[in-house]
């Protein structure tokens, strides 16, 4: 019952959260504010009601169209609204009421907009990365957790070694090897997770990236976003970690 008692506010706040997130998804690419103006239906400008706007329930009240003209609403908006409330109440489920919880929510909720704005326009926005390591930072100084020193030294080592590499492939390639994007995106998950977990999640985005990306290359000649696969890569560490790490040192190192 106490259990409960815990989730649903932490799924209703994920839902809302993830209701906001919706809108940073599509205006922070192109530039534009989320506070202004409200939202409206982008064929004909209908404005959007509050009640119309109710997460998940609005969308399956209208139907998934537009309740002036009929424009179709796509499905990844109530897609977003589930998948936040989602991690918001499994961050509850696994840490508790606590700040580790909230944390580890947090992270969950920027790499889920990395990924859907890489996805969607093979933009990252600043506001995710930069914003989000300044996010991290200062959630590192609440008990619990990395402390600042870490997150400070993972945000200046996953940004710098994705710099690095992005420099060294430049001038192997001589074409641009990786997007500006992805190198803060790794300051703001070095933040949250810190050198060892910047390290990791390279490791992961690369092995499931060239998995995935180097088959659908080939076929289609288009680049693939890769800050997806860091943003797997970063989910992956942050719930495996500590036991990969583990494996690795008993088994590799004997240790
Ligand atoms: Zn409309």
């Amino acid at each position: 019952m106490f259990e409960i008692a815990i989730w649903m506010p932490a799924g209703i706040f994920g839902v809302a959260i993830g209701s906001f997130l919706n809108v940073c998804i599509s205006r922070w690419p192109e530039g534009g504010s989320v506070f202004a103006p409200r939202s409206s239906c982008p064929k004909c400008g209908h404005r959007i009601l509050w009640y119309e706007n109710i997460p998940v329930v609005g969308w399956i009240a209208l139907r998934a169209r537009c309740s002036h003209c009929g424009e179709r609403i796509s499905p990844l908006y109530p897609a977003i609204e589930l998948a936040t409330a989602f991690v918001w109440i499994a961050a509850v489920i696994r840490y508790g009421a606590s700040w580790q919880a909230l944390t580890v929510a947090i992270f969950f909720t920027l790499l889920l907009g990395i990924a859907t704005t890489d996805a969607r326009t093979y933009i990252i926005p600043d506001e995710f990365t930069l914003g989000g390591t300044g996010i991290g930072l200062l959630l590192a100084l609440a008990p619990g957790g990395l402390s600042i020193v870490q997150a400070l030294a993972g945000a200046v080592f996953g940004f710098g070694v994705l710099y690095l590499t992005a420099e060294v492939g430049e001038r192997w390639l001589e074409k641009p090897a990786m997007g500006g994007g992805d190198i803060k995106m790794m300051g703001m998950v070095g933040s949250f997770l810190g050198p060892l977990g910047s390290i990791l999640t390279i490791f992961l985005g690369a092995l499931i990236g060239s998995i995935v990306f180097v088959p659908i290359s080939l076929r289609t000649h288009k680049l693939v976003p890769f800050g997806i696969f860091l943003a797997i890569g970063a989910a992956a560490t942050e719930v495996w970690g500590p036991a990969i790490v583990e494996w690795y040192t008993t088994n590799i190192f004997g240790l």
